[in-house]
């Protein structure tokens, strides 16, 4: 039977550190880091996903600004914002929620943070940094970086020698996730919906992530014996028996606990790792703008 990573204890260790360092920082020079989430619109799960953020970034002894703007916001008015959240010394990390309203361009957006505020780690320097190595001066996105320290805790630092699948490419996810297994020196191999075999390529890796968005897509025999499982899929489907739904991730857990080596569950693994990483980039931004070396 695998072990089961706790994202949940895992991710409280991230976020008592930052607030600690978050404190040192405040008493040695004064400067209370600082959050800005901007919201457009009504959309139910992001307002959820914004009040968790501030109440994090509030636990950790931050200040959290929320601009929570109409749907019907331009892309113009929502640009100016960024602008003088860009420009206010008291902002170190800039949060934009998508999805955006249809009527604007959110790469649009995204490339309007300044880069050293973006702390999700989207915008193209940072992209650039990650994908040559500067990891010293880049922010990486939260899912991945936070999963890559679920690896930590099982495997270790280096991943020499080890093969790695990351099934799912997007910019989020997937591709940041392979640059950062790549920059741990494991082998790396990137699958998406064009991949012929997939069962048969999932089945060659030590570290398989699942990155996909399809409830219970990978079983059992996908995986290969003593394998660890990173599942960020997070699906919710009905249940026919109750009427009620639940989440799930992207790989079958009751049948991949029996194969695998370590996994993390759905929910309560890399979920709770994304918003203490946020925290955790929000703190090294600060960190960086009073030219403190940044905890690690
Ligand atoms: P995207 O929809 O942007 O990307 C999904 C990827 O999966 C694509 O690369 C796609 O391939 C690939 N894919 C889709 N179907 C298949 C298939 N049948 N076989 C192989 N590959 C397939 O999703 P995200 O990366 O944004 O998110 C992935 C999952 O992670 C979602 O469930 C999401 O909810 C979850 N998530 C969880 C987070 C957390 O905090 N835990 C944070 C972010 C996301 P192609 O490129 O060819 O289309």
């Amino acid at each position: 039977m695998a072990t089961i990573i706790d994202g949940k204890s895992a991710a409280a260790d991230v976020v008592s550190k930052v607030k600690a360092a978050a404190e040192e920082l405040t008493l040695a020079s004064g400067l209370i880091p600082g959050i800005a989430v901007v919201i457009v619109g009504n959309d139910a799960a992001s307002q959820v996903y914004v009040a968790s953020k501030g109440r994090k970034a509030r636990e950790c002894g931050f200040s959290s600004t929320e601009h929570a703007l109409a749907a019907e916001t331009s892309e113009r008015d929502l640009l100016i914002l960024i602008g003088k959240l860009n420009a206010d010394p008291d902002i170190h990390g800039i949060l934009v929620q998508l999805p955006l309203p249809a009527h604007i361009d959110p790469g649009k957006i995204i490339q309007a943070i300044a880069p050293e505020k973006d702390v999700d780690g989207f915008h193209f320097t940072n992209v650039g940094k990650l994908g040559t190595g500067e990891l010293d001066t880049a922010f990486v996105p939260c899912t991945p970086a936070g999963s890559m320290l679920l690896i930590e805790y099982v495997l270790g630092r280096d991943l020499s020698g080890l093969n790695a699948v990351v099934v799912g490419r997007s910019n989020i996810v997937g591709k940041p996730m392979a640059n950062l297994l790549l920059n741990a020196n494991a082998t790396v191999t990137v699958a998406h919906s064009r991949t012929n075999d997939l069962p048969d390529i999932c089945r060659r890796a030590d570290i398989l992530i699942a990155a996909v968005g399809r409830p219970e897509m990978i079983r059992r025999d996908w995986i290969k014996p003593g394998a660890v499982v990173i599942d960020v899929g997070i699906n919710r489907i009905g249940e026919a028996a109750s009427g009620k739904s639940k989440l799930v991730g992207d790989v079958a857990f009751a049948e991949a606990v029996e194969n695998a080596r370590a996994i993390t569950p759905v929910p309560g693994g890399v979920g709770p790792m994304t918003i203490a990483l946020l925290m955790a980039n929000t703190l090294v931004s600060a960190c960086r703008s009073a030219n403190r070396a940044p905890p690690h």
